[in-house]
C-alpha cells in the first residue's frame, strides 16, 4: 500500500482590512473540502462582527467556524481525522498561537492562518510577525485605497466610540475602518477624531499594560 507522507505545514495569509484574507481562507478551505479532507476553522471570541459560528468575508463568503477564547483551546478541539485547520483573525490571539500552529503542523496538519499584518497605526500586529517567520508559505494580499485607488496595504481607522481613541483593538468593518495606501494612510488621525458612534458598533478592549506603556 502507498504510504502517504503527512503534509504538515503552515500557510499565512496577511494584508490590510478588505484585502480578501477571509475570502482566500474560505476559498482554500472549500477546495480542501472538495478533496474530502476534514477541515476545522477557528477564530478568536473577540471577532463577533458577523456571527460567532462562521468566518465571513466582507463579501459574505462564509464557512462554519468555532470561536475560542485562547489559542491553546484549538489544540484540544482539533479532531484526530482533521487534515486542514483554518485560523482567522489570528492577530487577536496572543503569542501562543504560534506554538499552536507549529504543534498542529508537526501533527501533519495543514494550517492556514489569516490575519492583519499591521494594526491601524501601521505597526506589526500581535503574533503575526512570528507566524510569518515560521510559515512555509506566505501570501500578502492588498486592498484598493479608497482615497486614491492605488494598492492599499494599511487599515485606516475612520471612527471610534467615545473613550476608545487609544485602544488598539476595536472590532468593526466598513463603519470603523477603510483600506488606504501608504501615502493616504494617516496613522495619527484617530487621536484627533471626535467620537461619533455608539459603543454597540464595535468591541473595544484596553491594550495590555505593557503595550500601553510602550505606546505612551
Ligand atoms: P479581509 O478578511 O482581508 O478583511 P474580506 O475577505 O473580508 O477581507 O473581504 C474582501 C472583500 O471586501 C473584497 O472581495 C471586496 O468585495 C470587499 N471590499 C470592500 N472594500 C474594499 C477595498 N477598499 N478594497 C478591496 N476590496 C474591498
Ligand atoms: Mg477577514
Amino acid at each position: 500500500m502507498l504510504h502517504r507522507h503527512l503534509p504538515g505545514f503552515i500557510e499565512v495569509i496577511c494584508g490590510s482590512m478588505f484585502s480578501g484574507k477571509t475570502e482566500e481562507l474560505v476559498r482554500r478551505l472549500k477546495r480542501a473540502q472538495i478533496a474530502r479532507q476534514k477541515t476545522q476553522v477557528f477564530k478568536p471570541v473577540i471577532d463577533n462582527r458577523y456571527s460567532s459560528d462562521h468566518v465571513q468575508s466582507h463579501d459574505a463568503n462564509r464557512i462554519g467556524s468555532r470561536a475560542v477564547d485562547k489559542a491553546r483551546d484549538i489544540l484540544k478541539l482539533v479532531d484526530d481525522n482533521t487534515r486542514v485547520v483554518g485560523i482567522d483573525e489570528a492577530q487577536f490571539f496572543d503569542e501562543s498561537v504560534v506554538d499552536v500552529a507549529q504543534k498542529l503542523a508537526y501533527r501533519g496538519i495543514r494550517v492556514i492562518v489569516a490575519g492583519l499584518d499591521m494594526d491601524f497605526r501601521g505597526l506589526p500586529f500581535g503574533p503575526m510577525p512570528k507566524l510569518l517567520a515560521v510559515a512555509e508559505q506566505v501570501t500578502k494580499l492588498s486592498a484598493v485605497c479608497v482615497v486614491c485607488g492605488n494598492v492599499a496595504s494599511r487599515s485606516q481607522r475612520i471612527a471610534a466610540p467615545q473613550g476608545s481613541e487609544s485602544t488598539r483593538i476595536l472590532v468593526g468593518a466598513k463603519d470603523l475602518y477603510e483600506a488606504r495606501c501608504r501615502f493616504c494612510h494617516e496613522p495619527d488621525a484617530d487621536a484627533a477624531m471626535q467620537a461619533t458612534l455608539p459603543m454597540s458598533l464595535g468591541v473595544s478592549v484596553a491594550p495590555p499594560a505593557d503595550e500601553a506603556e510602550q505606546r505612551a
